[in-house]
């Protein structure tokens, strides 16, 4: 579904990734590991349209969208739940939620789906005429998928999905996002809580200093010496 050949990213002389190459497959849980600083977002902001590699090249279904707009690709079906969740905090919850859509033009579709999102999120159906920054963090975690899903993407791009969160707000966001996996997209996620992501992953990437150091199975890589020493604590 998604194909990354050879990109490499820069912020001005910062070259933040230095050739890398992964695939996404239709229906899989990808998950990207790595310490702080090692590429893992500026990967994401590639292939949303908001990085475009100096070299290299991205294809999403087939189509080349190395150099595509973050609009078109966002039409083209991809959606990124940003670090940080990155909700507008002057607008209320069903306007975040409406922003999610803003491509799309059916108008009963819309509706329907944000019904649905108020029916899987009862916490923002309560409060949903109040402003997003009155959120908690795990709530402004929900709404944030939410907005992502809005757009009825194919593939969801998932950054550090768990940062800043408590340990069982952390569980359940885990839990939405497996179910977003298996409500039929495919995820693409970056994760510092490495153990967690190889837990319930299909397929993983470990990134070092903007480069591949290893790729696996979740399961081969949550036995691999190199991860279990520098990433799962021994
Ligand atoms: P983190 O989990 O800390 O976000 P990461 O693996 O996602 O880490 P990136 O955010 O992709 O890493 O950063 C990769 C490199 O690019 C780092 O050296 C970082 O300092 C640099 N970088 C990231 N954003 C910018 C920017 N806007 N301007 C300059 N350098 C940047």
């Amino acid at each position: 579904m998604l194909e990354i050949d050879n990109i490499v990213c820069r912020y001005g002389k910062v070259e933040a990734i230095k050739g890398v190459s992964l695939k996404v497959r239709k229906g899989e849980l990808v998950t990207v590991i790595g310490a702080n600083g090692a590429g893992k977002s500026s990967t994401l902001k590639a292939i949303s349209g908001l990085l475009p590699p100096a070299s290299g090249t991205i294809r999403f279904e087939g189509v080349d969208i190395t150099r595509a707009t973050p609009q078109r690709i966002l039409s083209m079906g991809i959606a990124h739940c940003p670090e940080g969740r990155r909700v507008f905090p002057q607008m209320t919850i069903q306007e975040n939620l409406e922003m999610g859509a803003y491509r799309r033009k059916d108008k009963a579709g819309i509706t329907a789906d944000m019904a649905r999102m108020f029916d899987n999120f009862p916490k923002l159906a309560e409060r949903r005429y109040q402003m997003a920054g009155t959120l908690s963090g795990g709530e402004q975690q929900m709404l944030a998928i939410g907005r992502a899903l809005m757009s009825r993407p194919r593939l969801v791009m998932f950054d550090e999905p768990s940062l800043g969160l408590a340990p069982n707000i952390v569980e359940k966001t885990f839990e939405i996002i497996q179910k977003v996996r298996a409500d039929g997209a495919t995820v693409l996620m970056v994760e510092q809580n490495a153990y967690a992501a190889l837990d319930m992953c299909d397929r993983a990437y470990l990134y070092e200093s903007g480069s591949l150091a290893l790729e696996g199975t979740g399961k081969d890589m949550i036995h691999d010496p190199h991860v279990r020493k520098a990433y799962l604590g021994g």
